[in-house]
């Protein structure tokens, strides 16, 4: 199976501007920043995505990707952040090992735009939410 871009910035294969790095995990900077400072958080050993991950290997990225969020505010001038993860194409996943978006959001126009519209109208909420229930 051929090798994913992310396990080959691991490898050393392609270059990253690296933020973070320790055994486990890896942070840099995205290719395409859609804010300044837009960052990506990911585990060196492979996993498609946040769905296949161990939790213990999850909570340390996910602890990276905190600890990013709150330098944004702190050093880069953000007055939000918002963590994302992809988990399937069907979600817009492009790269098919686990990662974890931090992205600094300032004011003005930005590359990123997150819009969540209301679109319940016609759903049974308490069975959506029996059915959701019985595998927790
Ligand atoms: P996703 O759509 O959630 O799978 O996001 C994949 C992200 O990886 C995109 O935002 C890309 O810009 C980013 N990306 C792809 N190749 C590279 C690379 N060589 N270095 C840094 N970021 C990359």
């Amino acid at each position: 199976m051929e090798k994913d871009v992310f396990c080959k910035i691991i490898d050393g294969e392609i270059p990253c501007y690296k933020l973070y790095e320790d055994a486990d995990v890896l942070a840099f900077l995205d290719i395409s920043q859609v804010t300044k400072g837009h960052a990506l958080v990911i585990p060196k050993k492979h996993y498609d995505n946040f769905l296949s991950i161990p939790q213990e290997e999850m909570h340390k990225v996910m602890d990276v990707a905190q600890r990013i969020g709150q330098v944004a505010i702190k050093l880069l001038g953000a007055r939000g952040v918002n963590i994302l993860t992809n988990c399937y194409e069907a979600a817009g996943q492009t790269v098919k090992h686990f990662h974890v978006h931090v992205i600094p959001r300032y004011e003005g126009n930005e590359g990123f735009i997150l819009e969540m519209k209301n679109n319940s109208e016609g759903l049974n909420l308490p069975a959506i939410a029996k059915e959701i229930k019985k595998e927790l």
